[in-house]
């Protein structure tokens, strides 16, 4: 049996009515606990990749597994189990703005329907406390600034307890520091929670703190550190698309170091600039 969480064999995939293939060929394999982070320019397929994880759209041919799953074999109940064990952050936050900050984290639990009132509440707390938040419970996401709400998507993709949380570019539109708490979040979560991660981004930025940050914990308090490696320590790969294929899948040294031109191109210039 192999550890893998997710798995993608040769996979295609089409929108409907579009001639161009929004994915061409794409395999890859995530362990249990590890990070993918995909990088690649606007229209490069990197959403897409998220949604064919969770079942959202089926891939025209090849075979996606999902936690030893094939996607795109099962039916509607157990799709609805699989996506239990999924959290997603998505672009700019998307809260649901006619309901409090606690209502919005706590929306699958009480969508679940099999927890108390009160378990749900201390749920809650739990998760916006973790995010650095826990005053803000009582508040509606008009009254946050573009960084809190994200962290409250961050609380929301966490409070019931998935293995797996897709962030698709969640820290696009935030300034630099702003952005980098939102890394740091997903470290934590990665590292004290062992959730396993995929990130995807434009932002060469953030991959690279995802990829090097560590978090350890001491006395009941949290360490972070910047470590050279780290990607090795914790099995964090990089997957760069193109046009829907794969242009370059390793470790960050050898992201570094790579010839392959639109890499280089994509290290050198848009990847850094675009969106902050
Ligand atoms: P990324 O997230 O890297 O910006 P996407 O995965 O959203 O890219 O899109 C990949 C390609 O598929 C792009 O060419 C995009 O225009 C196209 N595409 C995305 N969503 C749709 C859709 N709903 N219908 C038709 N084409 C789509
Ligand atoms: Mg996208």
């Amino acid at each position: 049996m192999s550890r893998s969480l997710i798995s993608f064999e040769n996979v295609y995939y089409a929108y409907p009515g579009v001639d161009e293939y929004a994915l061409n060929n794409i395999s890859f394999e995530i362990q249990d606990g590890g990070t993918e982070i995909i990088l690649g320019g606007s229209g490069s397929g990197k959403s897409t990749i998220l949604k064919l994880i969770q079942g959202l759209i089926k891939p025209e041919s090849g075979h996606i597994f999902v936690q030893g799953t094939e996607v795109s074999g099962i039916d509607e109940p157990d799709l609805m189990k699989l996506r239990g064990n999924i959290g997603m952050v998505f672009q700019e936050g998307a809260l649901f703005d006619s309901l409090s900050v606690a209502e919005n984290v706590g929306f699958r639990l009480h969508d679940q329907g099999d927890l108390e009132d009160d378990d749900i509440e201390e749920s809650v707390r739990r998760m916006l406390g973790f995010v650095g938040l826990g005053e803000l419970y009582d508040r509606q996401p008009s009254e946050l600034s573009g960084g809190q709400r994200r962290r409250v998507a961050v609380a929301r993709a966490m409070a019931h307890k998935p293995k797996l949380i897709l962030y698709d570019e969640p820290t696009t539109g935030l300034d630099p520091i702003i952005a980098s708490t939102i890394c740091d979040l997903i470290v934590k979560l990665r590292d004290f929670e062992g959730v396993t991660t995929v990130l995807v981004t434009h932002q060469l930025q953030d991959a690279f703190q995802v990829a090097q940050g560590f978090v350890s914990q001491r006395n009941g308090d949290l360490f972070y550190k910047q470590v050279d490696e780290a990607d090795v320590l914790t099995g964090i790969e990089f997957l760069v698309l193109d046009s829907g294929k794969i242009i370059f899948r390793g470790r960050q040294k050898d992201l570094l170091e790579t010839n392959e031109p639109y890499v280089r191109k994509f290290l050198h210039g848009i990847g850094t600039a675009v969106g902050r």
